[in-house]
């Protein structure tokens, strides 16, 4: 729950915005109506505070023009869409951090009946087109404050040839069990060996709960996958990662459809140090010394693990998940 929930007038001028107001109220939770468009108020004396301040915020705003002009995603799907920006857990290596700027506020977008029609207009006419809305915020981490990704599903219900990815580090599906998904939406929990998952995960579901959640998921009809992300080769991190297995293998029907996306670690020089601004404790491992260098088209760099590492790693999922996962299907290892 957070603290405070701000609302800009733009976003109270919004029928959407006025259903997340009417929740938050119901809630009893704090709110604040800004009497401009722009978030204000949002820093502390020093970093630490800023970050306290905005990650117990939820700001409920529009989303500008800019976020009408889809971006590709591959590998993961043909678009990414934004129903928010930020999360209200503490991952001493979110990805948000090479992609968000500023302090990390949640913010929520209250145009969101315009933001799904104008993803049909991306839409192709005889092929399936998949959306993946989880690329700057964990979309279930503030379901029960906004209700959008339950939208979201109901609205690619809808649809014929499109369909709809978000993956998730929280528990709460339970009100999105009866939704009219037509098994359009294809819903995944991003999971760690124990070691990760409980020294870097803060604030959010345990790995258990989360497998718990997928498996209701999966028996009210809807795809499922796992993302394993952040795989970090720690010591005995084969152990570690069997465990892991042991325990999707416990929660979940081992013959079901599934699909694992494992993504190893990397970080960027700007992730890197917005992370230790964020979390200057953090005993996360970014010492690039001990990794490989790698450019993208744009020119920017990031740091990941040398190639010997991951074909390692990477030979170890492929079979771990081939031998106990018959039906099982790995999209892609980064
Ligand atoms: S759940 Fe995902 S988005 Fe949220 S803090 Fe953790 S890594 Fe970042």
């Amino acid at each position: 729950m957070p603290e405070q929930v701000m609302f800009t007038p733009a976003a109270l001028n919004e029928p959407w915005g006025q259903k997340i107001f009417e929740r938050v109220q119901s809630l009893n939770l704090p709110i604040k109506e800004l009497s401009h468009n722009r978030l204000t108020g949002l820093r502390g004396q020093d970093d630490r505070q800023t970050y306290n301040i905005a990650k117990r915020t939820l700001a409920v705003v529009t989303a500008p023009p800019s976020h009408f002009k889809l971006s590709p995603i591959p590998p993961s799907a043909d678009w990414q869409f934004h129903i928010a920006e930020g999360c209200p857990a503490h991952c001493q290596y979110c990805y948000l951090a090479g992609s968000l700027s500023g302090p990390p506020v949640i913010r929520t977008f209250a145009n969101l009946p315009q933001i799904l029609e104008n993803l049909t207009t991306y839409e192709r006419p005889e092929q399936l087109t998949t959306y993946e809305v989880s690329c700057y915020t964990d979309p279930l981490g503030i379901e029960h404050l906004t209700g959008s990704l339950a939208e979201c599903i109901r609205h690619f219900g809808t649809r014929s040839n499109a369909h709809l990815r978000w993956v998730s580090k929280f528990d709460a599906v339970d009100n999105l069990l009866d939704l009219p998904h037509n098994g359009h939406t294809h819903c995944r929990m991003s999971v760690n060996a124990a070691p990760i998952s409980m020294k870097f995960e803060g604030g959010t579901a345990s790995v258990a709960s989360r497998l718990g959640a997928l498996r209701k998921l999966a028996d009210s009809g809807y795809q499922i996958g796992l993302v394993i992300a952040p795989i970090m080769p720690i010591d005995d991190w084969q152990v570690h990662y069997s465990r892991l297995f042991n325990l999707i293998s416990e929660a979940l029907d081992i013959n079901c459809h599934l699909t694992f996306e494992l993504i190893s670690h990397r970080f960027t020089p700007g992730s890197k140090e917005v992370l230790q601004t964020w979390y200057p404790q953090s005993k996360l491992d970014m010492d690039e010394e001990k990794r490989l260098i790698k450019r993208h088209k744009f020119g920017g760099i990031k740091y990941v693990y040398d190639v010997d590492t991951m074909k390692v790693m990477k030979r170890f999922f492929q079979s771990e998940i081939q031998q106990r996962f018959p039906n099982a299907e790995i999209l892609y290892w980064t």
